[in-house]
């Protein structure tokens, strides 16, 4: 993945930030930026962070996989999917930061982000906005959508009720800190 990406994108944010939010991998830009959650899933974050009233700023933001993962569609990069060996090549970095962070809850945004945390395949539908504990990493673990998740979604209806959810979970975890 490295040859093709322009940056490793690592996390920002406070070293003593309380909340930590891992997503996926960096998108396109991010890529050229070398920062996560700055493009269109990014602009989706941070509304839901103001519902939640949570400052981006004392957050650290990260992803369970460093570098972009695409395929050219003429001009395009389209993301693709960061594979199983791929999330676990990344992982050593992940655990790097939970361990200097020490963050006391986890907002884990996705399916890769939530494997990589919960070292298991969950189900977003069915595990999502539930305070996950005992995990080795902090007092309290929540999954989520993906702001992708967001985006994508083609029923409007369905799009709007995960945006309400993903709000929802993030007002969740700031009860928590
Ligand atoms: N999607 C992610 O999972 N992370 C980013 O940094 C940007 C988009």
């Amino acid at each position: 993945m490295y040859k093709e990406a322009t940056h490793v994108v690592a996390g920002v944010g406070p070293a003593d930030a309380k909340l930590m939010i891992v997503g996926e991998q960096p998108g396109d830009q991010e890529d050229l930026q070398g920062k996560p959650f700055i493009g269109p899933a990014g602009q989706v974050l941070n509304l839901q962070l103001q519902r939640a009233n949570l400052q981006r700023e004392k957050i650290y933001l990260t992803n369970a996989v460093k570098h972009f993962k695409f395929q050219r569609v003429g001009k395009l990069r389209k993301h693709s999917k960061a594979s199983g060996t791929e999330m676990h090549a990344c992982r050593p970095w992940l655990e790097a930061e939970i361990s200097f962070v020490k963050p006391k809850v986890i907002i884990a945004l996705g399916l890769t982000a939530a494997t990589s945390i919960l070292g298991r395949l969950p189900k977003i539908t069915g595990e999502r906005g539930q305070i996950i504990r005992g995990l080795p990493y902090a007092e309290a673990v929540i999954i989520s959508w993906h702001p992708a998740a967001i985006l994508r979604a083609v029923d409007p209806t369905e799009a709007a009720e995960r945006k309400q959810q993903l709000g929802d979970d993030l007002r969740l975890a700031a009860g928590l800190l």
